[in-house]
């Protein structure tokens, strides 16, 4: 082994989550490898970014650049039904924790750019096209297979996104999250309509009564439109996924409306039967972050905030045990197990409520009094940590849903096109 080949940490992936992590170790010191089997920029799906994942952005020091970086600015979502009948408009100012007013909507390829940069700014030593083959353990070292070569270190992050590479390599299971298995449909577009004013940066989610668009308005006139149904109306349909979305786009008047005159720009992807989650996302001396975790159904653009936030702890934990000369405490990684789990649950909670059409309803007439809005608002923006009185108030809207499916409560909505 020569003397450049050994590190304090190596981390598998470049996205948010190892890039967050990596910066955080690399300004406190540690002699950390990132490992990206891409070239940047690459494309990546998830866009839209919420208000409380700032924080972390600015913890690691590279909220600046994000500012600077041109993305277009999100005050805030709206949620419209198909045939154009009802939406309702969610601006964070008015959540119920103040100082969550905006976030960006970002071109990933750009954004995880900027944050692999930013890396390699606070000391990480950054290897893009360098793809981890065989990852194997050797006492209280790792050893990291390349294409050539190969590498140690004492600690291990996994934070290759839903390749989840240590969990695979631990035989690790993923568990589901409960929900239906589904597909997204996805590219980018110019020439798709624009809110007008502050409302330019909302995200639109458009529901069907079996599905539901997002429109993440990008900068330089760029949207991303993508279209979420189960993966059986994929195979009822009987055609190609982008035959499926135009026949989708043109069966809704609102999405009519929006895409008229819209291009193409770039390819379609699609991915499929997402949900998942590790129920041990750390053993000793290796912690899995962001998707390669879990992840969650994107309905409330969830992602990068829990994939920067577990980088962020893992990091914290990574420095805590170095500085006491051991691995991480099964304490410590049951801790971290429960404590990312519980952000995808209290996501997975309104997921399901959101797909669930009666509940939809109530979303769509939200109830004025008791600061129920303000909360769920609140929600909206990223708030996985909720006080007693966003938590209290949040029980009470998911109270109110549940009655309304036995008695109604607010007006059905009406998807039927003209
Ligand atoms: C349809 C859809 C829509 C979404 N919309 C949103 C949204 O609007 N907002 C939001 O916040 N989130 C959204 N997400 C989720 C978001 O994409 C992810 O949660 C986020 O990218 C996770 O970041 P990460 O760093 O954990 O993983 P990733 O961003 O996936 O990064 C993992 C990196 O690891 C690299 N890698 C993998 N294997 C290896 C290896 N063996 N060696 C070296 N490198 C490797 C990959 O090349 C990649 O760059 C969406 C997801 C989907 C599927």
């Amino acid at each position: 082994m020569n003397a450049t080949s050994f590190y304090d940490t190596i981390i598998i992936g470049g996205g948010p989550g190892g890039s967050t992590a990596g910066a955080f170790l690399g300004k406190a010191g540690q002699r950390v490898l990132l490992l990206e089997r891409e070239m940047f920029p690459r494309f990546h799906i998830g866009e839209s970014l919420l208000p409380f994942g700032n924080d972390v952005l600015k913890d690691s020091g590279a909220w600046a650049k994000i500012d600077g970086a041109g993305f277009q600015r999100k005050y805030g979502a709206e949620f419209v039904v198909a045939n154009g009948s009802r939406w309702q408009r969610f601006w964070f100012a008015r959540g119920l924790v103040a100082g969550y007013g905006e976030t960006f909507q970002v071109e990933r390829a750009k954004f995880d750019h900027v944050l692999l940069d930013h890396a390699a700014s606070c000391g990480c030593e950054v290897r893009q096209g360098c793809a981890a083959k065989v990852i194997t353990r050797d006492g209280d070292e790792w050893c990291v297979r390349l294409e050539q070569g190969e590498v140690r270190g004492r600690w291990l992050i996994d934070a290759s996104g839903r390749d989840s590479f240590l969990g695979r390599t631990l035989g690790f299971a993923k568990k589901p999250m409960n929900l239906t298995k589904r597909i997204a449909v996805y590219a980018h577009f110019k020439g798709v309509y624009r809110n007008p004013g502050d409302a330019e940066g909302h995200i639109t989610i458009v529901r069907l009564e079996d599905g539901w668009f997002w429109l993440i308005p990008l900068a330089e006139g760029k949207m991303s439109v993508g279209m979420v149904r189960t993966l059986e109306d994929l195979k009822r349909s009987g055609g190609t996924a982008e035959e499926w979305f135009a026949k989708t786009v043109a069966s809704s008047s609102e999405l009519t409306r929006r895409m008229n005159g819209a291009k193409q720009i770039g390819q379609f992807y699609k991915t499929s039967d997402y949900s998942y989650h590790h129920e041990q996302m750390a053993i000793d001396r290796a912690i899995m972050v962001g998707d390669a975790a879990g992840f969650i159904d994107p309905i409330f653009s969830s992602g990068v905030h829990i994939a920067t936030k577990s980088g962020q702890i893992a990091a914290g934990l990574i420095q805590q045990a170095e500085a006491r000369k051991r691995g991480l405490t099964v304490a410590e990684q049951r801790r971290y197990s429960r404590d990312v789990y519980r952000y995808m649950e209290v996501y997975r909670e309104m997921i399901s409520m959101y797909y669930d059409n009666r509940s939809f309803e109530v979303l769509m007439h939200p109830e004025g009094r008791f600061g129920i809005v303000p909360a769920v608002t609140s929600i909206l923006a990223g708030n996985f940590h909720p006080s007693f009185k966003m938590w209290w108030r949040v029980k009470l809207f998911r109270l109110v849903c549940a009655i309304h499916r036995r008695v109604p409560i607010v007006p059905r909505l009406d998807y039927s096109e003209a």
